[in-house]
């Protein structure tokens, strides 16, 4: 591990860590402390790009310049409060997964945009490869089914319709990235260092590595028919690594070593410090991405669930491994109800609205706007809401919207506990939708175990800043993280008899079976 290197601290002297947190609408930089308080930050919106109906794209170079932005942004702020700038002993980086970069590895310009994770023009291509001989073993392999999420079928569609990338390919100078690479390769600057790595939480969504070896597979890349003598990838590296990553060539920062990165749901997970089996976290943002830690060997899901990387400190110790299921819409059919139903003004006045009514009067909504994900997979469900009758008030549709992220999170919890063989005995939440104290108590009510929510919620990024922290000493071991972000945490308990929860379960079982086969 290379925990080794200790900072060398005055006596007195604080010690920081920088967090990169490329999302999907923004890019941020937070500045920790070692008591894993943000003490600056800087966030900057960037544009999203609809090309068609479907599609979604970056542009690659503006999400660089936008974290260089929000770098130099959030230094300034901590400059301001009488810090010095050398105080900062490291930067990591956590990240959209799955978007994909395609640049010439010689000049380091992108080829095309960023094709977005959300992407869906790789459905045609999906099917197609679904046919194929052999794709019935992939997931066995990687963790991941064929889909249009993981980035290979955006690389393929590439090749398939972009000449730049087939010339560049034919030229053998194509490189390949999910953006923890692109963004290391370019704040390295570029083809001059050619730093061109990523971590194994990264490019286990990729559908190229292998779960085991943490390489990539020469069975993954056949069945894909990618020539690996024409194509780059970037070499796969620890999620923790004191000289791997290289360091900042731009900004205020220039020369400060890179030396952690983790795919943002992986981020999630450390920075909840959910280390050892049997702990799981729950993002509630626009979507939902449960997390649940299943220790050092892959757990391949039979209900519905994918296998990833979990998080790879590299040393003496082993990779972790999670099981993950992801809910479509979650925070966004709280907005929903703000943009077009016009309930609320905003989506914090929910919970307000939810406690107008005592429960939700028998009506149970399915938020199946484009089909319902894990673990159901049902591309042909649509929005659904049932039960209502001449006593249906606003109040109990917003209960109910409220309760179809809740049902949804038990449904993978279930999946996951018969995955893994073990129960999970306490649920890390974090996202927007876990500001509504109304929808944690509902989740632990139907959940049966406690909900723990941090006061300091930027967990994604705190996740981050442990991973290159680890690497550099600003901590010498995760035994030293167990009293970082307690402070203020709420804990939602039970208090729901498991017979009604159970019944209400069922309820919405009956609900998701019913909601099926609408957009046939
Ligand atoms: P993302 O990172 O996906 O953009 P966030 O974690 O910022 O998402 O969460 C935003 C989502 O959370 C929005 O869809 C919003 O409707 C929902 N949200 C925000 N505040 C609340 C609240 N108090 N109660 C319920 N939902 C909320």
């Amino acid at each position: 591990m290379n925990f080794l290197r200790k900072v060398t601290m005055g006596s007195t002297q604080e010690v920081f860590v920088g967090s990169i947190d490329q999302g999907t609408t923004s890019s941020r930089f937070l500045i920790f402390n070692k008591r894993g308080e943000p003490v600056a930050s800087h966030q900057l919106e960037f544009k999203q790009i609809y090309p068609h109906p479907g599609w979604h794209e970056h542009d690659p170079l503006e999400i660089v310049s936008s974290v260089e932005k929000c770098i130099d942004g959030a230094v300034q702020q901590f400059q301001d409060q009488g810090h010095n700038i050398n105080t900062i002993k490291a930067v990591g980086i956590t990240n959209q997964r799955e978007t994909t970069v395609l640049w010439n590895k010689e000049t380091g310009e992108p080829l095309y945009n960023a094709i977005v994770w959300t992407d869906l023009r790789t459905q045609a291509l999906v099917r197609k490869l679904k046919h194929r001989l052999g794709a019935d073993k992939l997931t066995d392999i990687c963790g991941l089914p064929l889909s249009t999420y993981p980035s290979v079928g955006k690389l393929l569609w590439l090749l398939e319709n972009e000449p730049k990338v087939k010339d560049a390919y034919e030229k053998g100078v194509l490189a390949f990235g999910t953006i923890d690479a692109w963004l290391v390769y370019k704040l390295n600057g570029g083809p001059k260092r050619n730093i061109f790595v990523s971590d194994p939480s990264n490019a286990s969504r990729t559908m190229f590595m292998n779960l085991n070896t943490l390489e990539y597979d020469d069975s993954l890349l056949d069945f894909f028919r990618i020539d690996t003598s024409k194509i780059h990838l970037p070499k796969i590296v620890h999620s923790s690594d004191s000289s791997a990553y290289g360091s900042l060539t731009s900004t205020v920062l220039k020369g400060v070593p890179i030396t952690g990165c983790l795919g943002d749901q992986s981020a999630a997970l450390v920075g909840q410090k959910g280390f050892t089996p049997g702990l799981g976290k729950n993002t509630y943002g626009t979507g939902s991405f449960i997390l649940y830690n299943v220790g050092d060997k892959p757990v391949i899901s039979t209900h519905g669930l994918l296998t990833t990387v979990a998080f790879d400190f590299g040393g003496n110790t082993k990779p972790m491994y999670a099981l993950e299921g992801s809910i479509a819409v979650a925070g966004s059919s709280v907005k929903f109800l703000v943009d077009n139903f016009g309930f609320i003004d905003k989506s914090s006045e929910i919970s307000q609205l939810a406690e107008t009514v005592e429960d939700n009067g028998g009506v149970t909504f399915v938020t199946a706007f484009s089909g319902l994900f894990a673990p159901y997979w049902i591309d042909d469900a649509r929005g659904t809401i049932f039960g209502i009758t001449a006593y249906t008030k606003r109040g109990h549709i917003a209960r109910a919207t409220l309760e179809a992220t809740c049902f949804q999170t038990k449904a993978i919890l279930v999946a996951m506990e018969k995955d893994s063989g073990h129960k999970l005995s306490e649920l890390a939440v974090d996202g927007g939708m876990c500001n509504s104290d109304l929808c944690m108590q509902t989740q632990s009510d139907l959940i049966g175990i406690p909900v723990k929510r941090p006061a300091m919620r930027e967990t994604t990024a705190l996740g981050a800043a442990i991973a290159a922290g680890l690497a550099v000493g600003v901590w010498d071991s995760i035994d030293e993280l167990k009293d970082v972000n307690i402070e203020g945490s709420s804990v939602f308990k039970p208090a729901m008899s498991k017979q009604e929860s159970d019944q209400q379960f069922a309820r919405w079982q009956k609900a998701v079976e019913m909601s099926k086969g609408w957009a046939n």
